[in-house]
């Protein structure tokens, strides 16, 4: 079963909250954060753009742009989901996929 695609949906629409709120606040106290927009951007951008491969970690490709790829461990219930992990050091995301078996 692939990843569930809602995720990079759902990452879009806090990027671009969090984004806004950045926005207010360079209004608020003037100071430049040209360069926090445009990663912000960029992470916008991929976040409505998926990496082609579902193994691919989501947030190493938004946030950082790398491809790091989710290698299966042992999750606590093997008859019901496997365990996706992201060993990248700085990253730490997992995800848990339903296994075909009831
Ligand atoms: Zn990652």
């Amino acid at each position: 079963m692939a990843p569930d695609r809602n995720y990079f949906r759902d990452r879009t629409q806090q990027l671009e909250y969090r984004y806004k709120q950045a926005k207010a606040n360079q209004l608020e106290s003037k100071v430049d954060l040209r360069h926090d927009f445009t990663d912000m951007e960029a992470q916008i951008g991929r976040a409505k753009m998926p990496p082609s491969s579902p193994n691919v970690c989501p947030e190493c490709w938004i946030m950082r742009h790398r491809e790091v790829l989710l290698e299966p461990v042992a999750s606590d219930d093997p008859s019901r989901f496997d365990r996706w992990i992201c060993r990248a050091k700085d990253c730490g995301y997992s995800e848990d996929r339903r296994t075909g078996l009831k």
